[in-house]
């Protein structure tokens, strides 16, 4: 209105030409408009992300993802909807191919094999990852990397995405390689990778590889949300160096010795041969499938196929005595009590009485001033007389 005054104000001429100049502002106001739209439409529904999970939209999944990340309540809200929607999709795509429950390709390709890899850092993971993800892609397997860094929520350095990783598959159509959670506890972070599971097998992804550091505890935590669970190692570094725990060696399906070529290869043979022994001390797991040792070099991708033929093995097997099967619904009671668990903490946490009083009760615990117990319960009481 104000621009159709100022222009009927003066006649066509050089006047013009300063309201040229005069208008600048407009644009760059127009440009904000566009730009917040922009923003605005970037937020997705529920609707259209599940839609685009299902259709393989590969950004839309990444959206969903972090939303399954966020601790925002709003955003948990709409990432619980995402996953029951995504979960539905999957049961009606096995029970739609339960008929060719026979053809285990046919059955793996509609239900994944997730496969938890773990070893040190160094020992090769990314290299070792990159080489049996282009395998498998060239087989024509989507794959989705997830990982879960223990260092992540406790430094800001951390061990797995501190590095340019897996180059190629990073570019590859077929692969989606999602970088651990930021922050949080073993516990959240595993909560996240599991949904985050969830999400990637709804997105066509058939195989999905959950990558730890075999510094401690999260590799007990993998083992819990995968089929398969791989332990890479060095030759001649005794299991000490290796930061290997003795439970670690007794949860593997399969170890493999990686860095085989050039001067090392005796070794890795020699080492290959000490680690089946230890295997065999191990009793028989009741999966049915006996742990293998084996070699392999992720440089130069030598042994990599047969370790996914160790994997297929173990898939066959295990699919036939009816374990993968067990071992799945036994992963769905897990996360069942971990569920209600984890909502009972947070309820019984986010009560205004306590966590008024929860600071104070446990420095003065800690100067030795009150018996844990007798607090502890005063407060359970507490809790559950508000009930
Ligand atoms: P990560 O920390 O376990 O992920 O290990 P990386 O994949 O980053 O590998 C650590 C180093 O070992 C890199 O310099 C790799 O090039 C090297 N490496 C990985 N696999 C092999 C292998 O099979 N043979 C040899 N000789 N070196 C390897």
């Amino acid at each position: 209105m104000e621009q159709e005054k100022k222009n009927s104000d003066h006649i066509p001429g050089s006047a013009l030409q300063v309201m040229e100049g005069v208008e600048q502002p407009d644009q760059i106001n127009s440009e904000a408009v566009k730009k917040f739209k922009a923003r605005k439409r970037s937020q997705h529904t529920v609707e259209e992300l599940v839609e685009g999970i299902l259709t393989g939209n590969r950004t839309l999944l990444s959206k969903a993802i972090t939303l399954v990340e966020s601790s925002l309540p709003d955003h948990q809200e709409q990432a619980q909807l995402i996953i029951t929607a995504c979960l539905q999709s999957l049961n009606s795509e096995i029970r739609n191919t339960k008929f060719e429950i026979q053809n285990p390709k046919f059955e793996i390709r509609n239900q994944s094999i997730r496969v938890g890899i773990t070893g040190v850092p160094g020992v090769g993971k990314s290299t070792f990852i990159e080489a049996l993800g282009k395998h498998l892609t060239a087989k024509g397997h989507k794959l989705a990397v997830l990982a879960i860094d223990p260092s992540s929520s406790r430094s800001k350095g951390s061990i797995l995405g501190d590095k340019t990783r897996m180059e190629e598959l990073a570019v590859d159509p077929n692969a989606f390689i999602r970088p651990s959670p930021a922050a949080g506890s073993l516990g959240g972070v595993a909560r996240k990778t599991r949904e985050t599971i969830i999400l990637c097998e709804a997105a066509g992804f058939d195989v999905i590889f959950v990558e730890t550091v075999g510094v401690g505890q999260s590799e007990t935590t993998v083992h819990s949300m995968v089929d398969f669970f791989l332990l890479l190692m060095l030759a001649g570094a005794g299991d000490e160096l290796q930061g290997i725990k003795r439970g670690i060696i007794e949860m593997a399906d399969a170890i493999v010795v990686n860095k085989a070529d050039g001067d090392n290869m005796n070794k890795a043979k020699t080492a290959r041969m000490e680690y089946a022994n230890a295997l065999h001390l191990f009793p028989p797991p009741d999966s049915g499938w006996t742990p293998v040792a084996d070699i392999c070099s992720a440089r130069s991708r030598m042994g990599i196929d047969h370790v996914w033929e160790i994997i297929m093995e173990h898939r066959k097997i295990t699919g036939d005595n009816g374990y993968f099967h067990r071992r799945r619904m036994e992963q769905n009671r897990q996360i069942f009590r971990e569920t209600i668990e984890t909502g009972l903490q947070r309820h019984f946490f986010a009560q205004k009485e306590i966590s008024q009083v929860i600071a104070k009760l446990e420095q003065e615990i800690m100067n030795g001033l009150e018996n844990p117990y007798r607090k502890a319960n005063e407060l359970l009481e507490k809790y559950f007389r508000k009930e």
